[in-house]
């Protein structure tokens, strides 16, 4: 847990938030801005500031979310693929410093690059 952390907040369960799945490893919530029709994260409970802090001892971990990205996506209705995306530190507008996976899809196909609604 890190103060000051809104995702170890959500973990906490400080803040709410929908949620997509819970173990006892990870979490995953939808997105409160969906950029999407299926928008949700993906994220580890231990507070990982980002994929830039991660080393070997997480492959398991990041194996599991990565397993999960698929089934999770299937169940919040996007049947026929996503996408998933991994924003790192400053180059990559990361927002939230805790390593979150996007997962992102619906019905259709989306556009060739994400930009951000609003
Ligand atoms: P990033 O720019 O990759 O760091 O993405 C951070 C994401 O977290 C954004 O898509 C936000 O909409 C989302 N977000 C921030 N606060 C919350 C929250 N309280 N509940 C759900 N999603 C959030
Ligand atoms: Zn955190």
């Amino acid at each position: 847990m890190s103060e000051n952390c809104v995702f170890c907040k959500i973990i906490s369960g400080e803040l709410p938030s929908t949620k997509v799945y819970e173990d006892e490893d990870v979490l995953a919530f939808r997105d409160i801005n969906p950029q999407a029709d299926v928008h949700f994260l993906i994220i580890p409970k231990s507070h990982i500031e980002s994929l830039a802090y991660v080393d070997t001892s997480h492959a398991g971990l990041l194996g599991k979310i990565m397993t999960l990205a698929s089934v999770l996506a299937e169940k919040e209705g996007s049947i026929n693929g996503f996408r998933t995306i991994v924003n790192t530190g400053e180059v990559g507008r990361q927002d939230v410093f805790h390593l979150h996976f996007h997962v992102l899809g619906g019905d259709k196909a989306l556009p060739a690059m994400i930009y951000k609604r609003s």
